[in-house]
């Protein structure tokens, strides 16, 4: 898909590091399925793989923490879902 950013790249499939702030806590999904930009480097979340970075940050969040770094593990479906 044609980049909605720079209008001049072309998205490809990949993965991102995604950083959620909340509060005082920080925390960083690698490995995120996006689509990734050519040209300007943006990355586009698929809204299920968004839905489903928001139920991992609330679990996380739940536990208390200040900054945690985790490999992001979307259900293989929603994944490939949300990437068409
Ligand atoms: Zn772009």
């Amino acid at each position: 898909m044609k980049c909605a950013i720079c209008q001049h790249g072309y998205t490809e499939k990949g993965f991102t590091t995604v950083t959620l702030e909340r509060n005082e806590s920080v925390l960083v999904f690698k490995q995120v399925p996006a689509n990734i930009c050519d040209n300007c480097g943006e990355a586009f979340l698929g809204s299920a793989i968004n839905q489903a970075l928001l139920s991992q940050a609330e679990k996380a969040l739940q536990r208390g923490f200040f900054l945690e770094m985790v490999n992001f593990t979307a259900p293989t479906v929603a994944a490939e879902i949300s990437l068409l």
